[in-house]
């Protein structure tokens, strides 16, 4: 059956993150040839609309205000209800960012449906929408069906592939003018943490460190790698609590999942909470001087060594392929 599926999208620093691409691309699945609503929220939108039709949205909606400028449970769930108000989709997808996460279901709660959080991926089988998501810290998979009611999903970034990119797609924009009144929240200011380089949780390459880098200092190959491949450093639970690098890069259950093309795990043991963030990765390379390390078992490739001399000729051996 066709629906209409509202997409939120999703704007960081003036750009659309790519999940809001991938929401696209799921809900081409879902609408099963019904129309692809995008949703922007924010201060100033400019041509952010045309991305999302470029990605696959036949439609967009635009709720501009001063108010929106920075993300606030209450203002972005006033100017979304206004849309849906206005729109009645059958479907709605979010990222299953930190944004998405508070939003979705307080969405979810306003309109009185069901929430599938974090799926990975949307398929039609049996006349039904099926979302297949993660359980036990990534262990197994699970399928839910939506056969009633508003389907309401998050879907884990990196894992859905967004469509081709279209600068030939038209599509309509219009405006939505919704009162944005009574905030509870007012954000008079973003701190943001200093970091370089690429995004840890949109990038292609991750090279991660464990304890096993042994000190902050023990980054610096690491470090030297991902720039060499292009890719971001990330951590385990274990190297931040040791103090040898930020929380902001720790990876796991309690940290950022990330499925990037490429994980290279350097001194990394393998603990569930951390492949609970990353073992969906594509392709996983782990350099552990333990060949016994759990880590082994999830990795596509297995360097026994010490990574102090693995990882140096590794950022060598790329720079002389690469030049
Ligand atoms: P270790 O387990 O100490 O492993 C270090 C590894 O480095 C070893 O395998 C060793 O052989 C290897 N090594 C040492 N020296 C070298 C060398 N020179 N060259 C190569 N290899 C070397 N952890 C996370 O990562 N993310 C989470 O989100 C997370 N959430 C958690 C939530 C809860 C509720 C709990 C209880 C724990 C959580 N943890 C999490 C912690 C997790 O259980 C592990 O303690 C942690 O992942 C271990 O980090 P590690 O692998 O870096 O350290």
């Amino acid at each position: 059956m066709t629906k209409k599926v509202a997409v939120l999208g999703e704007i960081r620093d003036g750009s659309l993150r790519n999940v809001s691409f991938e929401g696209l691309a799921a809900a081409r699945t879902i609408a099963e040839g019904g129309e692809i609503l995008a949703v922007l929220v924010g201060a100033s939108l400019g041509t952010l609309a045309q991305d999302m039709i470029h990605y696959g949205a036949d439609r967009v909606v635009t709720v501009e205000d001063e108010k929106l400028a920075q993300y606030t449970p209450d203002g972005f769930s006033q100017a979304f209800l206004s849309v849906v108000e206005q729109e009645k989709p059958e479907a709605i997808v979010f990222g299953h960012t930190a944004l998405g996460k508070d939003l979705a279901p307080k969405i979810a709660s306003r309109l009185g449906c069901g929430l599938i959080s974090d799926a990975v991926d949307v398929e039609i089988a049996g006349g039904n929408v099926v979302f297949t998501r993660p359980i036990y810290s990534g262990k197994a998979f699970e399928k839910k069906i939506v056969s009633d009611g508003i389907v309401f999903a998050t879907i884990r970034p990196n894992n859905i592939a967004p469509l081709e990119k279209e600068t030939s797609r038209a599509g309509e924009v219009t405006a939505l003018s919704a009162e944005i009144k009574d905030l509870r929240t007012i954000v008079r200011e973003v701190a943001k943490k200093a970091t370089q380089g690429v995004d840890l949780s949109e990038a292609k390459i991750i090279v991660a460190g464990g304890r096993g880098v042994k000190s902050a200092d023990g980054f610096s190959p690491l470090q030297e790698l991902a720039d060499v491949l292009g890719g971001a450093v990330g951590a385990s639970r274990g190297a931040c609590d040791a103090e040898y690098c930020d929380y902001s890069l720790q990876i796991g259950q309690t940290g950022k999942v990330v499925t990037p093309d490429l994980y290279i795990a350097c001194g990394i043991s393998g603990a569930i909470q951390h492949l609970a963030g990353m073992s969906n990765s594509k392709v996983i390379v782990a350099i552990n001087k333990d060949p016994e390390a759990n880590i082994f078992k999830v990795a596509d490739y297995g360097i026994v060594g010490d990574l102090f001399e693995v990882v140096p000729m590794l950022a060598e051996e790329f720079k002389n392929l690469l030049i």
